[in-house]
């Protein structure tokens, strides 16, 4: 570990040739950082025909882009993507290098922590930084999910996290935002890579897209039996909103896994999540908390949703919905 490392990168993952969302997420939490340590925040560009995307990072956060556009990055391949982000950080050594956990953010960050000898907290859903000793602070749940640890990477650098898309915020872009854009080259020829990508097959899409929804009703266990859960269904419908499911919905089979909300299941951030018959589990939370509004019915008072909820009604779900459903179907009629 040496002095010298400074500054805090973000790998800026290109999916379908635009920045994945992850990535500008990381970016705003990035910058938070970045003025708190007093460095300069940097996005890191690998792929082919991409320095046109260097745009799109300085408005959200960046303060420099470093970039290596070269045909043998235009497919996502271990070898080269290592070959270049390990290039750019033994050359500007980076204090810190934060990834989305993708697949590909995933790969990258662990063939780099490798190849750079350091450590790597996985799939994190907090980020925070200790100024005095300049160590970031990286959280995840831990332990079965039942408590969450913050790790610290005390004598290597760069210190690296991958973090989970939709736990942190991007900022709101800033066209008038300037930043520096350097421009490496790999030198890596084709015939050196042993992995060849012959075609891209995309798999089937989701059968449920909670990720994108706006509007989502959740059901906990507290909705009594699946009878009863077929009101979060109904609530749902009559909103034009996706459903959703705790854990213990989906085990108690009123729900399929697909619409489980959690560390387990989806992270969603709608503008509107209804939690219904849910406790609030740190393992259900950390898959919903960033909803834009989180509105929990919950019978008990003390339920801890309503430490995360904007709106809370204590109350029986299955009085209560049947009446929601009611006002919003002559509301909306
Ligand atoms: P409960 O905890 O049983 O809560 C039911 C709630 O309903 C209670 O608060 C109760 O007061 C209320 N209630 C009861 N009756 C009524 C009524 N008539 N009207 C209104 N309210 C009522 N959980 C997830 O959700 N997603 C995950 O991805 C996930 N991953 C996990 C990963 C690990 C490693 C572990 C260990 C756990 C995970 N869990 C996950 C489980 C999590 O810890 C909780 O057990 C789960 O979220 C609880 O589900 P619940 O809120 O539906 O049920």
């Amino acid at each position: 570990m040496s002095e010298e490392h400074r500054g805090i990168w973000v790998f800026a993952e290109v999916i379908d040739g635009a920045i994945a969302g992850v990535s500008l997420e990381l970016l705003g939490a990035g910058r938070e950082l970045a003025d708190k340590l007093d460095v300069p925040l940097a996005g890191v560009l690998l792929g082919e025909n991409i320095t046109h995307l260097s745009e799109q990072l300085i408005p959200y956060g960046a303060d420099e882009v470093y970039i290596i556009d070269d045909p043998v990055l235009k497919d996502y391949r271990t070898e080269p993507f290592l070959a270049g982000m390990g290039k750019l950080a033994r050359m500007y050594v980076p204090e810190i290098i934060l990834y989305g956990a993708t697949p590909n953010g995933k790969d990258i960050a662990s063939a780099i922590a490798t190849d750079l000898k350091t450590g790597l907290t996985a799939d994190c859903t907090m980020l925070g930084v200790d100024i005095e000793n300049r160590l970031l602070e990286a959280s995840r749940p831990a332990f079965g999910g039942n408590i969450m640890a913050t790790i610290l990477c005390k004598k290597h650098r760069p210190q690296m996290a991958t973090v989970r898309p939709k736990v942190m915020k991007a900022l709101q872009p800033d066209p008038a935002r300037k930043g520096m854009v350097l421009k490496e080259k790999l030198e890596m020829k084709e015939a050196e890579i042993r992995t060849k990508v012959l075609e891209i097959i995309k798999g089937p899409g989701k059968s449920v897209d909670l990720e994108g929804a706006d509007v989502i009703v959740c059901g906990g266990k507290g909705m009594g039996d699946e009878q009863a859960f077929q009101l979060i269904h109904q609530l749902a419908d009559t909103i034009g909103a996706s459903v959703g499911g705790t854990r213990d919905a989906v085990e108690a089979r009123w729900i399929s896994h697909d619409h489980q909300v959690g560390q387990t299941g989806e992270t969603v951030t709608p503008k509107i999540y209804f939690a219904i018959g849910v406790s609030g589990a740190i393992q259900h939370t950390v898959g919903m908390k960033n909803s834009e509004l989180i509105i929990a019915i919950n019978k008990d008072p003390d339920a801890p949703i309503f430490d995360v909820a904007t709106y809370g009604i204590v109350g029986d779900a299955r009085e209560t919905v049947p009446v929601m459903i009611k006002a919003f179907e002559e509301l909306l009629r």
